[in-house]
């Protein structure tokens, strides 16, 4: 093969912070406090980058060791996503939501040796600090007392206050070395509904080549004119390649810190009036039902960001209509690092039209870089035709091949990585999931939708939040069980929603099993978590209604 005459030069994040720094160092990050936000401008931030990562080295930190992260969005944290993976090292992001056995176990299994904690979240860490066999260290951040979490870690653990060890470190004294492309960078553990969490490695080179299929015009680009407020959290799948992305492009960014609540994060966009932001469909609903019965301030928001679940329709409509701020859907995972999709409509259709929300409301196209084919139950590759429907497989620079310390092969064709999503996509690219594999619901040799079901009941105007579940069923093998939060108990009952069901699907796909209930479970990323839903069927604890 003949060589090319291009430089060999790494893909790397040092890449990514360089180029913020040099171009856009009065861009800022914005920390929310409850009341007031700090400030930074990115040229401080770098310099505190700097200082971290002396810091780190002075506590010991070599490259390839593992720094844990249990913090909020954060000025903080984002310095760490710097200055961890710009020495070598590998920063993990800790899901502070997981069970305390599961945070043990990823916190052991990924090999941490420092933690930078929130010390807010202290007393959440302190719960399993005991079982931390391998964190030499935890810098803290803020000044809040910390004693629970100090008699709780083990007695070789060392404490340090972030601010004293920046304050201690020469940012001068730093001299970054020129990571390889192909180290890691991060590391992130899947939700793990089922077994113990998977952990899913970034190299150098899959981030940066993730920021910048993000700043494609196939994916969600932000500009210098943009201020991006990131509300997924930074330990779900890196906040979406938000803070990367923001930083590379020179948009500010505005961190919701703790304050996820409505009230606070509606004070918090009025305030400091992002362009654009990102977060699950349950914060949009949320944020909806509270500006129903308070002043809200949306109008600087040109563009939301909405995925890592099924995006109701109803919600995309009612975003456009009231506010008229464009929702777009992404879709990803913690392996695909994790955008992979994103739904812009095609080319010719007119923004604001209800075609172009026909499009929207698909699960998106792939961005350019990442590839992407449905196979049935066989193994076979399905056409895209918009109707046929399997697994979705996919490949590319920034999904993973493998997970740490645990192959998996089941969870991969041939190089192909295997969802678990079920979807169909049309011929022009766009994927239409109708469920997790675990979720579908068979009934009688046929395929239901629990997605389609629910973002169908979530138009009515009675239904807050519904899920769908398969419940086993002597004749069909399983039916559906729709499980609704109404507005009140007195609102639609079960036969008026099944009727207002039957002008969507087929009849044989409506539920003749309900249930009312006053919450959806939600996972540890806020998602609908219907493995607890099917638990509390099976126990016996839904009152169910049967028509
Ligand atoms: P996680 O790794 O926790 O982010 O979970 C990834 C899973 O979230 C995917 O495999 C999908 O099942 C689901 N998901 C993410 N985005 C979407 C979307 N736009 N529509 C439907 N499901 C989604």
């Amino acid at each position: 093969m003949m060589q090319s005459t291009m430089q060999d030069f790494p893909l790397n994040v040092s890449m990514i912070f360089r180029h913020g720094r040099a171009l856009h160092g009065a861009s800022e990050i914005v920390t929310f406090e409850g009341d007031d936000s700090r400030h930074a401008t990115f040229a401080d931030v770098a310099e505190r980058v700097e200082r971290l990562a002396v810091g780190l080295r002075g506590l010991g930190i070599e490259p390839g060791d593992r720094v844990g992260t249990f913090m909020w969005n954060t000025q903080e944290h984002l310095e760490a996503y710097f200055a961890v993976p710009m020495q070598g090292a590998v920063l993990h992001t800790l899901n502070i939501r997981l069970f305390p056995e599961q945070l043990a176990y990823i916190v052991n299994h990924g090999g941490d040796r420092v933690v930078i904690v929130d010390d807010v979240l202290a007393p959440m860490l302190a719960r399993v600090a005991a079982e931390l066999d391998t964190v030499e260290c935890y810098v803290v951040v803020g000044d809040v007392d910390v004693t629970a979490l100090e008699e709780a870690a083990r007695d070789s653990a060392e404490f340090v206050r972030y601010d004293d060890l920046l304050a201690a470190a020469d940012p001068a004294a730093f001299d970054f070395p020129e990571v390889d492309e192909w180290a890691a960078a991060a590391m992130c553990y899947t939700s793990g509904t089922t077994g113990n969490p998977k952990g899913v490695v970034y190299s150098h080179r899959s981030t940066f080549m993730h920021t910048i299929g993000i700043q494609t015009g196939s994916g969600v680009p932000y500009t210098w004119n943009d201020r991006l407020l990131p509300i997924v959290p930074m330990f779900h799948a890196n906040a979406w390649g938000a803070p990367y992305a923001a930083w590379m492009a020179g948009a500010d960014l505005l961190m919701p810190g703790r304050f996820l609540q409505a009230e606070p994060l509606a004070k918090f966009i009025a305030n400091e009036r992002p362009t654009t932001t990102c977060a699950v469909p349950t914060i949009w609903a949320d944020l909806l039902r509270y500006s129903e019965d308070h002043e809200v301030d949306f109008s600087s928001l040109q563009r939301i960001m909405c995925g890592g679940a099924a995006v109701p329709r109803a919600l995309m409509e009612a975003f456009q209509e009231r506010f008229g701020i464009r929702m777009l859907q992404a879709w990803g995972m913690t392996e695909t690092s994790p955008v992979a999709a994103v739904s812009l409509p095609p080319r010719g259709v007119a923004l604001g039209t209800t075609e172009e929300m026909d499009w929207r409301s698909l699960t998106g196209r792939p961005l350019p870089g990442v590839e992407l084919r449905i196979v049935d139950d066989d193994g076979t590759v399905l056409p895209w035709d918009g109707q046929a429907v399997g697994e979705i497989q996919c490949r590319g620079s920034w999904i993973t091949g493998s997970y740490y310390g645990d192959p998996a092969p089941e969870k991969f064709d041939d190089g192909w990585l295997r969802t678990g999503d079920i979807a169909s996509v049309t011929p022009n690219g766009y994927v239409k999931i109708s469920d997790r594999s675990k979720d579908v619901i068979k009934s009688g040799g046929e395929w239901i939708s629990s997605v389609e079901l629910e973002g169908h009941l979530m138009a009515h105007p009675d239904v807050v939040e519904a899920a769908v579940i398969a419940v086993p069923d002597a004749r069909w093998d399983e039916r559906p069980l729709a499980c609704v939060v109404r507005r009140t108990d007195a609102g639609a009952s079960a036969s008026d929603l099944r009727e207002f069901l039957g002008t969507h699907v087929a009849k044989w796909q409506l539920p003749e099993r309900w249930t009312f209930i006053t919450e959806v479970p939600k996972t540890s990323v806020g998602k609908f978590d219907k493995k607890v839903l099917r638990a509390q069927y099976a126990d016996g604890e839904l009152v169910v209604e049967e028509l």
